[in-house]
């Protein structure tokens, strides 16, 4: 049981928002069948703020009792509820009132968002704008969820039918949570599934919210359940339950390995966006004033916690040197700080753990050999902040190149010509995402063929629409999510013959 009790004033100071301070203030419960519950444990954590490392609020500690029930829930209103019978044009509504909601909300969920999470207030508000665009996308597929006719023997008729495929469970990790939120419920939902959604245990709040949020659209109840909890027993209890139909996860590859193996049991079906190491490839015809900038954005957006970050800057060696000053220069101006300053770029990382493990990477990166450009100090005093780092003297096979830092670092690495440039790119267990800059071109389209990664940008970093499919080659996880393709992920198909 948690022992700290919190003191707003403390934990949220500088916040003058009172839907944000009521928030705050009423208990936090879990949202089972329509109804906010406590666990059946009775047990608590702490959730901080990691600006300033103070307790924002006590969460309800979800366990696998707590899963079980929100399956039971989830299973009947699945099953025998109005949700099954509810035409497509309805979902659809359901849908669009939700986003409707979480737009007009963007300013107390961006700042909550940022309470919770460190990021900078002005990318939450853009993670907050995203989810409702997410949620309205969706919302125009409910209505286009079509099956086929197929060509069959004259004395039949074949037809398919896409159905929901039934209970998920859908875990989210802690970067982005009201984005990743929204990327699983809306078009578990726009399908016609039922969804059990775990946000992740450092970052419970905005889930709790929205889920608020949910119940004002009036969606039928145990349609969406939101437990909190930590990973190794409600993720887990999640990844393993008989009664899951499906498993979406969003997180590192290490726990989407152990999430295959945990739903296997009732053979699930599993979508899993993990990790990556994307190279992001700078040749010297660049349009620079563009590419150092966004280049840099590529790894300090969200403290460099993000999936696709573009943490290994590749840079043609005649160029290299330029570059690495322009990079560094630009470094040394971002604005790193306060989150909720509207101004503040980069804020700070979002727990301790996430603290000691960057700083402890860019001390492998010095061992390793490596020269840090700029940054590389363990800053002391309150918040888990990290300054931009960048390290040159990279090569590709070193520990910093190769594994996932989460943080704003970045390995900056020569290549000869276009082809070293894709096969140093390409070596790599991940495949997430990549960028190539350039004014050629057949060079772009080249190197953006040859990249094996999900999503390749051109003359850009980290643009992301609910339009278009997310997702990882190799290591980095398996199908896609947004764009038409959730609905796969979302709905089963079944054949059915007509004796005529
Ligand atoms: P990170 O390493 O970036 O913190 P994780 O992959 O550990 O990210 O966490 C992402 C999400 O997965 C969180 O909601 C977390 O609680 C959950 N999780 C962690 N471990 C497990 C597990 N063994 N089974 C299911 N979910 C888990």
């Amino acid at each position: 049981m948690a022992s700290t009790v919190p003191s707003i004033e403390r934990a949220a100071r500088g916040v003058t928002s009172a839907p944000v301070l009521d928030f705050l203030r009423r208990p936090k419960r879990l949202l089972i069948g329509g109804k906010w519950v406590t666990a059946k444990s009775g047990k608590t954590f702490e959730t901080i703020n990691p600006a300033n490392e103070e307790v924002l609020a006590l969460v309800p500690e979800g366990d696998k009792a707590d899963v079980d029930e929100a399956v039971k829930t989830a299973r009947k209103a699945y099953e025998y509820g109005k949700w099954p019978t509810i035409n497509p044009h309805q979902r659809a509504k359901y849908l669009l009132t939700i986003a409707d909601l979480i737009e007009k909300h963007v300013d107390e969920l961006a700042i909550l968002e940022t309470l919770n999470n460190g990021m900078a207030i002005s990318l939450a508000r853009g993670f907050t704008l995203m989810a409702a665009d997410t949620f309205r996308y969706y919302a125009g597929w409910a209505t286009k969820i079509y099956g086929e006719t197929n060509p069959s023997d004259p004395s039949m008729f074949n037809y398919t039918l896409r159905e929901p495929v039934g209970v998920c469970g859908q875990i989210i990790p802690w970067n982005g949570p009201i984005a990743m939120l929204a990327w699983k419920i809306a078009p578990a939902l726009a399908c016609g599934n039922v969804s059990i959604l775990k946000p992740a245990e450092q970052t419970p709040l905005t889930a709790l919210r929205i889920g608020e949020l949910i119940m004002e659209a009036d969606l039928p109840e145990g349609v969406v359940n939101i437990v909190t909890g930590y990973g190794e027993t409600a993720g887990a209890a999640i990844a393993s339950h008989p009664d899951i139909d499906k498993v979406a996860f969003t997180g590192s590859t290490e726990v989407g390995k152990l999430i295959l193996q945990a739903s296997s049991g009732n053979l699930k079906r599993v979508s899993l966006e993990l990790g990556g190491k994307s190279p992001n490839i700078v040749f010297p015809d660049a349009d620079l004033e563009d590419a150092v900038p966004t280049s840099l954005m590529g790894f300090c957006m969200l403290s460099g916690q993000v999936c696709c970050a573009g943490t290994r800057v590749f840079v043609q060696s005649d160029f290299h040197d330029r570059f690495v000053d322009h990079l560094t220069h630009y470094a040394s101006k971002v604005k790193a700080g306060d989150p909720l300053d509207a101004s503040t770029m980069v804020g700070p990382l979002v727990s301790k753990e996430q603290f000691n493990r960057v700083n402890g990477y860019i001390g492998t990166g010095k061992n390793e050999g490596a020269k840090t450009a700029i940054g590389g100090q363990v800053r002391t005093g309150k918040g888990f902040f990290v300054d931009p780092t960048i390290f040159t003297d990279v090569k590709n096979s070193m520990k910093i190149a190769r594994e996932e830092i989460f943080g704003p670092v970045a390995a900056v690495i020569p290549f000869k010509d276009e082809n070293d440039a894709v096969f140093q790119g390409n070596d790599t267990t991940y495949g997430l995402a990549a960028a190539v800059w350039t004014r050629d071109v057949s060079r772009a389209f080249r190197v953006a063929r040859a990249i094996k990664a999900g999503t390749v940008w051109v003359n850009c970093y980290n643009n992301i629409d609910p339009i278009s499919p997310f997702g990882g080659y190799k290591q980095s996880g398996i199908g896609r999510e947004l764009g038409k393709h959730s609905l796969d992920l979302y709905t089963q198909i079944k054949s059915v013959y007509v004796k005529l």
